[in-house]
């Protein structure tokens, strides 16, 4: 298991354009495993390459109820609708915001072993997405949020506001 240090808010490498990944070497699918191991240590739903230092085009997810993917160059064909998003960020803890966003959004992308994926989401999946890949054109959910505050001490965010 390799956790990776997480970049914060005020890094520079949060705020890149990623880069494409040309090949899915055996480079790259250590970084994904890291990437899951990073994740899963902070009880993440979700972890963007550039926070953890890599400025590459690639997302894990998984939002403990069935759908866990690694994205490689994913990018969004269509998305509608409006939907209220409660949200927090690894690379911003102990803070929450409201954002809003698409309330269906279909991704395409590769998985780990150059297979071309689609995804069809709504509800909590299409915020974890819309989130992730924000992160690889450098936007952070704060930059979108109507409403942005401290977590309160002792209260953490609850599954449905991830
Ligand atoms: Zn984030």
């Amino acid at each position: 298991m390799a956790v990776r240090q997480v970049r914060y808010e005020g890094d520079p490498v949060l705020r890149v354009k990623c880069k494409k990944v040309n090949e899915i070497s055996p480079r790259i699918k250590r970084l994904i495993e890291d990437m899951f191991d990073t994740m899963y240590e902070l009880n993440g739903v979700g972890l963007a390459a550039p926070q953890i230092g890599i400025v590459r085009r690639i997302v894990v997810i998984d939002d403990y109820n069935g759908a866990k993917y690694a994205l490689i160059n994913p990018y969004i064909v269509s998305e509608i609708g409006e939907q209220e998003s409660k949200e927090g960020c690894l690379s911003i803890p102990g803070y929450y915001g409201y954002v809003k966003r698409p309330s269906e959004i279909h991704v395409k992308a590769l998985n780990e072993n150059g297979e071309e994926i689609e995804i069809k989401a709504n509800g909590m999946l299409a915020n974890i997405l819309s989130h992730e890949l924000d992160h690889l054109d450098g936007v952070l959910y704060k930059d979108k949020a109507y409403e942005f505050a401290k977590l309160e001490e002792d209260k953490e965010l609850s599954d449905e506001d991830e």
